[in-house]
């Protein structure tokens, strides 16, 4: 076995306090690898600056000058974690194999070794699993659970508590940069790249420093995104519920005209109520349902580009990078 050049990405936003706790941490691991034989030692970490306001550029650039291992890419604003996970993996697509990881060592690097041992048992995507959620709060695990379940139903392939922490091949890493869609869900795409592929498990730890970049609202976007990039079912379901609710509707005015009938009219007030309210309510649901999806084609259709690079201190020697 030859051991392959490994490169290790890490998207970063506004990450100044965990920074300079994670850098030691990655570059620990990455020696291990490379004293291991496992991987080659011009193997890389490379940070990726999804726009940050603070001064985590400056803290890449530096730490980049001063570590041969250490490269840096400077996205020209913020694309959020998954644009900034796929700028990383573009610009290191000559790396034998790659791994993402987060930031704030939420994710256990040391985990690592053992992805890069099932790479080399001919895997080309290994996923990192948690096999804990007591980081989390309550909620956070209640609603992570109801959302691979959702998933699951509509028939979506996800690994269950995998998130971004994972190993994929070189060839796997261009198939994933093929894939030319810019609502990006990277845990429903990894799957279907194919290829062989492994689990490794690890604990997932609290956030080393700083605060999360994904607030409830995010979160929430994340997961609606999640389903209506992978899935037609809601629109589907929408269908059902239209059938259903005319059926209903049909029975109650066969039943409002014998009441007329009868002579009892004024009665029906209260149902009349209900039945516009309820109906507006679900009409209403499902316009923003298929609102989400014209969103999506809309955004697909105007090709913007997934991510931009400022700068690249990968791709450069050691030379160039000190005029950037
Ligand atoms: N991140 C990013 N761009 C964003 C938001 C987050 O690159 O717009 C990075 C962040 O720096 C971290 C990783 O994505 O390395 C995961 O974010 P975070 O830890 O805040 O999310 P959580 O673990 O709380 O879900
Ligand atoms: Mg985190």
């Amino acid at each position: 076995m030859t051991p392959g050049k490994l490169a290790i990405v890490v998207p970063c936003y506004n990450e100044q306090e965990v920074l300079p706790q994670s850098l030691p941490v990655l570059q620990k691991v990455l020696q291990q690898l490379i004293d291991k034989q496992l991987v080659k030692d011009d193997s890389k970490i490379v940070f990726v600056d999804d726009g940050s306001t603070d001064t985590t550029w400056s803290l890449i650039e530096q730490a980049s000058h001063l570590n041969q291992a250490v490269a840096g890419v400077k996205l020209s604003r913020n694309f959020g974690h998954q644009g900034a996970l796929l700028a990383g993996l573009s610009v290191v697509a000559d790396a034998d194999l790659t791994i993402t990881i987060d930031s704030d060592l939420q994710d256990d690097p040391t985990a690592m070794i053992a992805m890069v041992e099932k790479y080399y048992e001919g895997n080309e995507v290994v996923y990192g699993v948690r096999n804990n959620r007591d980081s989390d709060s309550r909620f956070k695990r209640t609603t992570a659970e109801m959302f691979y379940k959702v998933m699951g139903f509509l028939g979506v392939n996800l690994v269950p508590d995998s998130a971004d922490f994972r190993l994929l091949s070189q060839r796997a890493t261009r198939v994933l940069l093929s894939y030319p869609e810019k609502n990006l869900f990277l845990r429903g795409l990894v799957p279907l790249v194919g290829f062989k592929s492994d689990k490794v498990y690890y604990r997932r730890h609290e956030r080393a420093a700083g605060t999360s970049k994904y607030p409830l609202y995010k979160m929430l976007h994340f997961a609606i995104d999640g389903i209506t990039s992978f899935s037609v079912a809601p629109i589907k379901l929408i269908m059902s519920l239209g059938l259903l609710i005319v059926g209903i509707s049909l029975v109650l005015l066969i039943y409002t005209i014998i009441q007329k009938m009868r002579g009892d009219v004024v009665s029906g007030w209260s149902s009349l109520m209900v039945s516009i309210w309820a109906l507006g309510g679900i009409q209403l649901i499902c316009i923003s349902v298929i609102g989400e999806y014209v969103g999506k084609i809309f955004n697909e259709v105007k090709g913007r580009p997934r991510f931009t690079i400022e700068k690249n201190l990968y791709n450069k020697t050691k030379n160039e990078q000190g005029e950037n």
